[in-house]
């Protein structure tokens, strides 16, 4: 084992859940929160509540920090900045690219070494099997480490010594995330407005979602190849169809602004001149500046 002590910085539910993995483990757990009664039920558990930032750093060479962004890095650790050579900070809050490189260098010239994390799964899949986390920073820190990661998630998927690129594969899974949700609860609006409930309509949302990796495999090998062809969808289709959901959301009375944002997208390609391509071309039109 690299290591069989933990410091885990940050208890929202991520780093709660991570913690709990590690006691599961039989780890010796040493937590800091800006907020120190969130550590309450760990602590009863069996890990140390360290009094300040500088001593949850001291306890253990590898530091997880579970944040809400970069800034509550600093925030932290900035009173602490001298405990932070010779650690391996394990960074798993969510930032840009940009954010995360930044932050590496913050580390690197207090002495210590930063791996940029990004975790794929919510709080109560933590510490499963078939879950997995994007690494990307310095090769040797993460094969150190790994074994002591795949606590937190069974796989990890290292991306390369760029310290933004852990980031950057994050966040195109939240550009899909995020808005697939809203457009569920979206359609859970709509269905209310309608008297059905999210339960009566959630295996067809599912079988949805399942199926959408056909489209993914589908249109990644044709989009690669600059190939919009319209032969089995047409953009005017699309915005026809958009224009449909758009009206069944208002005849019911239900907000607009989302479908109404991607009707938007839709529109601007068939303006382009490209209604008899494939939806596809959308690409096309979001490359531009
Ligand atoms: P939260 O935002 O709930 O956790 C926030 C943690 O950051 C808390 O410990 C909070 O302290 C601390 N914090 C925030 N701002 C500051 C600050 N200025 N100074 C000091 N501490 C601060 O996030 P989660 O636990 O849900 O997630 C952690 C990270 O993991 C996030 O980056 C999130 O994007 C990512 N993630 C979350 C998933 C989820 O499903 N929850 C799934 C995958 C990734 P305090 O308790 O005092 O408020």
């Amino acid at each position: 084992h690299a290591s069989q002590s933990v410091t885990i910085i940050g208890l929202g539910p991520m780093g709660q859940a991570m913690a709990a993995a590690y006691l599961d483990r039989g780890y010796d757990v040493t937590l800091w929160n800006r907020t120190p009664s969130r550590a309450d039920a760990l602590v009863a558990r069996g890990a140390t509540l360290a009094p300040t930032a500088e001593q949850a750093l001291s306890a253990a060479e590898l530091v997880i920090l579970s944040l809400t962004d970069f800034d509550a890095m600093y925030a932290i650790l900035e009173p602490a900045k001298d405990a932070v050579a010779g650690r391996t900070l394990v960074n798993l809050s969510s930032d840009t690219p940009e954010k995360a490189r930044a932050g590496a260098r913050w580390v690197a010239e207090l002495g210590g070494t930063h791996l940029t994390g990004g975790v794929l799964c919510p709080p109560p899949l933590i510490g499963t099997p078939d879950t997995s986390t994007f690494y990307s920073g310095p090769r040797e820190a993460y094969d150190a480490h790994r074994a002591t990661l795949e606590v937190i998630t069974g796989k990890s998927d290292y991306r390369g010594d760029d310290q933004g690129l852990a980031a950057l594969m994050y966040q195109l899974n939240m550009f899909i995330f995020w808005p697939a949700m809203v457009a569920y609860w979206q359609a859970v609006a709509v269905a209310g407005a309608h008297g059905i409930q999210a339960r009566e309509i959630a295996p067809y949302v599912t079988e949805n979602f399942a199926g959408m990796g056909h489209f993914i495999d589908f249109y990644a090998s044709r989009v690669d190849a600059g190939n919009h062809a319209g032969d089995v969808d047409r953009a005017s289709m699309g915005l026809a169809s958009m224009e449909h959901v758009v009206h069944t959301a208002s005849d019911a009375g239900v907000d607009t602004a989302f479908p109404a944002a991607v009707h938007d997208v839709f529109r601007r390609v068939v303006e382009a001149g490209h209604g008899a391509d494939s939806f596809s071309w959308a690409v096309e039109l979001l490359k531009k500046r």
